[in-house]
């Protein structure tokens, strides 16, 4: 029932340290940094789109959905303009509710982002 424990080593192994010279690159060595792809031109898209007063069909920016926009009146330089010309005969609030007179500022409907503005000035 006794077994022979010649041949189990259990002191410290023989292999190499870790500090050892063949040890520091025990694989190929990275090979120098690659050009970068010049076969793929990475094409910039636009931040801010061609957009009208409608809403249009667009590519959000956030969250990269093909989307219609959702259009938002909001003031702008124009509204401010054309708010004096109507302060002569006390309007000075018409181009503030008018939507004519007001930015066209189009969201992405699922993200609220941002998309484009089409501006009256
Ligand atoms: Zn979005």
């Amino acid at each position: 029932m006794l077994r022979a424990r010649s041949s189990v080593n259990c002191g410290p192994s023989r292999q190499a340290s870790p500090t050892s010279m063949s040890n520091l690159y025990p694989s190929a060595p990275p090979a120098p940094s690659a050009p970068p792809p010049e076969s793929v031109p990475f094409v910039a898209r636009p931040r801010l789109l061609a957009v009208g007063r409608d809403p249009v069909q667009a590519v959000c920016n956030a969250c990269q959905k093909d989307v219609i926009t959702e259009v938002q009146f909001e003031w702008g330089a124009f509204t401010v303009c054309m708010a004096l010309p109507f302060a002569l005969f006390c309007l000075c609030c018409v181009p503030f509710c008018i939507p004519a007179f007001k930015d066209a500022v189009h969201y992405c409907p699922h993200c609220k982002g941002f998309i484009g503005k089409d501006k009256r000035l």
